[in-house]
């Protein structure tokens, strides 16, 4: 494993909140791997006749709160040790909401944009039968991530229907989340986790007297999370003074019309040549109140810390912050609110979504958002208080509340045999 290894990082970060609790060793050893590494591998056809053959992974880290939870990444850079990562982050996220569902993540070596749909379905259909019965709504959910959406979880879950016996057919349709509404999807859950960056924002705004009201905010991606927070936030009177992606970055000091960059993000399929707009040549160096990394890990590093002009950053993403950044970041007196909390109001959202398809019942949007807004308040008001407490980071006070929960579940049910 390279010392830029994404796992290793992630087990750091779980050690340093271990350290704080005085979290017993054989936890530790427990969290320090997934309990099951699935890797497939599988034949699809494209469009032109030929053949390919195609890794999928899915990697179940700890269900000691529940059914493994998580996304499925879609994207040609993912490999194993990045897998393994998002899954253990998912166990801290789950724990730290108080979800009773455990931590997963997986997906697929390729690169979605350039497949057909017919040749998209077909890597989805035979991924989950390759996967077959390492998922189910009682053991494994998948969800989206990066390079996946509605479209890709109806198919799913429609192949593991057809999986299952005529009897069972409708009563699983639990085993995966982010579905369309029709296929069984909950309102609210497109735009779930973009909504939850902006609550972790709002508590972070409430505690330390400023309102969202003027706030300059700088987002690095514009898909199934930035999009929505910068959206949310911009109604919510900040200004988006600054957005990037993968094919560039563009910004307006007075605040971009961020309903209008979403109709060019949908025709270009990225923010550049947007013409209401500066170009930008370095996001992260933009300054603001506000910098919102909602892409990719390993965003902010070390030289790009020593250079952010912020007062928080708010974490979108996975595993945005190098540790060596968030180092950089503590000295500098810049917050972070980690991506632990910040995202969880995704996995929040599927959990209704999954609890929703266990009754048969819908809930309003109503419902939806005010459970949401509760649950990513209290574990925002755990963060801080354990902060406090332990006079640490936000991101060690969140894995110390999400460790102890966990300690908590293995010192009542015991560690079998
Ligand atoms: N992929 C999202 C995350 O990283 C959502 C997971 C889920 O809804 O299960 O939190």
């Amino acid at each position: 494993m390279s010392s830029s290894s994404l796992h290793r990082q992630a087990v750091a970060q779980i050690d340093r909140g271990a350290d704080l609790i005085g979290l017993a060793p054989q936890y530790r050893a427990i969290l320090g791997q997934p309990k099951n590494e699935v890797i497939v591998n599988f034949p699809v056809q494209l469009d032109d006749g030929t053949w390919r053959s195609v890794r999928g992974y899915r990697i179940q880290h700890n269900n000691i709160l529940g059914p493994f939870k998580g996304g499925m990444r879609f994207d040609e850079g993912v490999d194993l040790d990045e897998v393994k990562a998002l899954a253990a982050w998912m166990t801290i996220k789950c724990s730290l909401v108080g979800l009773p569902l455990g931590g997963a993540k997986g997906g697929v070596a390729i690169d979605p944009s350039a497949l057909s749909e017919d040749e998209l379905r077909r890597v989805v259909r035979r991924f989950t039968a390759a996967l077959g019965s390492n998922i189910g709504p009682d053991h494994d959910i998948p969800a989206p991530d990066m390079g996946t959406d509605a479209r890709v979880m109806d198919w799913m879950m429609d192949t593991y229907a057809n999986m299952s016996g005529p009897e069972r057919r409708n009563s699983v349709k639990g085993v995966v989340t982010g579905k369309s509404i029709i296929c069984g999807g909950s309102v609210g859950r497109e735009e779930a986790t973009g909504r939850g960056v902006l609550y972790a924002l709002r508590h972070w705004c409430g505690e330390h007297d400023r309102v969202l009201d003027g706030l300059d905010i700088v987002v690095q991606g514009f898909g199934n999370v930035g999009r929505h927070f910068a959206r949310l936030a911009a109604e919510s009177g900040a200004r988006i003074i600054a957005v990037g992606d993968h094919t560039g970055a563009i910004g307006d000091p007075s605040g971009l019309d961020v309903h209008k960059l979403g109709l060019h993000v949908d025709e270009h399929r990225g923010v550049a040549g947007f013409g209401a707009a500066d170009v930008i040549d370095d996001l992260f160096a933009v300054e603001a109140d506000v910098v919102a990394p909602c892409a990719l890990e390993n965003q902010i590093t070390e030289s790009v810390a020593r250079n952010l002009r912020c007062e928080v950053v708010v974490e979108g993403a996975n595993g945005p912050t190098t540790p060596e950044a968030d180092a950089v970041l503590a000295g500098a007196g810049i917050d972070v609110i980690p991506d632990v909390l910040a995202n969880a109001g995704g996995v929040i959202v599927s959990y209704f979504e999954w609890l929703q398809n266990r009754s048969a019942r819908a809930w309003s949007a109503d419902d939806v958002d005010e459970r949401q807004r509760s649950m990513m308040w209290d574990a925002a008001d755990a963060v801080s208080a354990a902060a406090a407490e332990y006079g640490a980071s936000y991101r060690d006070a969140a894995y110390a509340v999400a460790l102890a929960r966990l300690a908590d579940t293995y010192d009542r049910r015991g560690i079998f045999p």
